[in-house]
């Protein structure tokens, strides 16, 4: 039975490190022509509007997107700049951000006639949201489990594939549930840039998910964690969140720590992010 609700955390600092992450990716793999399948395992409801009871009882965004919303007219980063524009594009009045947009909106605003998009969603009711939503012709969605469907649908038809895997961690077994689902669909799709995340909690279950990834056998698996707490401030609940890249786009690290140079101080006196290799070449 699932419970977990993105809505009550969409926009958080979390959300803001996995999309701008994934919005970077993407920009690098449109510099080709080629086609991509995007898959989104794990895809929520789409769009979330801030006003809903659900943002409203804990305010997570205030101390995520807000915090970028309200310095964007003097950001100097130019994917700082783009990843705001584009959030932009998505507000129904410029003044005020009410609505933030979930890993699948991304994806969709920057699909190509070439490409397509495949959405999974296990929760029936957020799946209900989901079909709600307006999204380009070329995205599908699936009401069931996407670490089973990304399996099934591999190999994709076309030349180029990107993965997004983003499960809400309600049960431990998730992470290693995860790793057994990368090593194969890397069997599968080898070229595949590959993106997953995870919280960064006191009990520290994200360990299961590094180590079986850094012994799995897959090569060039880069990682970064943006932490807003540190872990000892926090008894319960996320005080950091890590992203993981199979295949990353060369320039992603740079490009990035560049927009974290100047996002960290803006959301908060602790806040830190590094990156490196968990696995290299
Ligand atoms: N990726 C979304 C985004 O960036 O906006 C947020 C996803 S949220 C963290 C996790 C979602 O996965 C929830 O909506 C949950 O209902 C859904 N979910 C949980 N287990 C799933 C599974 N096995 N397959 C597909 N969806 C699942």
């Amino acid at each position: 039975m699932l419970s977990y609700q993105h809505a009550y955390h969409a926009g958080n600092f979390a959300d803001v490190h996995k999309h701008l992450t994934l919005f970077a990716v993407v920009d690098y793999l449109l510099r080709k022509k080629t086609s991509i399948t995007y898959i989104d395992t794990h895809a929520g409801r789409g769009v979330y509007p801030l006003v809903s009871k659900e943002s409203q009882r804990l305010q997570e965004y205030r101390e995520g997107v807000e915090k970028l919303w309200q310095a964007k007219r003097t950001l100097n980063d130019p994917l700082l700049r783009q990843w705001c524009d584009a959030l932009s594009s998505l507000q129904p009045s410029s003044a005020a951000i009410t609505h933030y947009p979930g890993s699948p909106w991304w994806l969709h605003q920057r699909l190509r006639g070439q490409d397509t998009l495949q959405l999974f969603e296990l929760h029936p009711g957020e799946h209900r949201y989901l079909e709600d939503q307006r999204l380009s012709e070329n995205a599908t969605r699936t009401y069931g489990d996407g670490l089973a469907g990304l399996t099934q649908r591999l190999p994709v038809a076309t030349p180029r594939l990107c993965v997004l895997i983003d499960p809400s961690y309600e049960r431990k077994g998730e992470y290693q549930e995860v790793v057994e689902a990368v090593v194969q669909a890397m069997k599968k799709a080898r070229h595949a840039v590959v993106m997953i995340w995870y919280p960064l909690l006191p009990a520290a279950h994200h360990h299961a998910l590094l180590e079986g990834l850094a012994a799995s056998g897959i090569r060039k698996i880069w990682h970064s964690v943006l932490c807003l707490r540190s872990p000892g401030e926090q008894r319960h609940g996320m005080y950091g969140s890590g992203m993981l890249v199979i295949n990353p786009p060369w320039g992603l690290d740079e490009r990035l720590a560049a927009a974290m140079r100047e996002m960290t101080p803006l959301l908060g006196p602790y806040c830190h992010y590094r990156a490196d290799w968990l696995v290299g070449e």
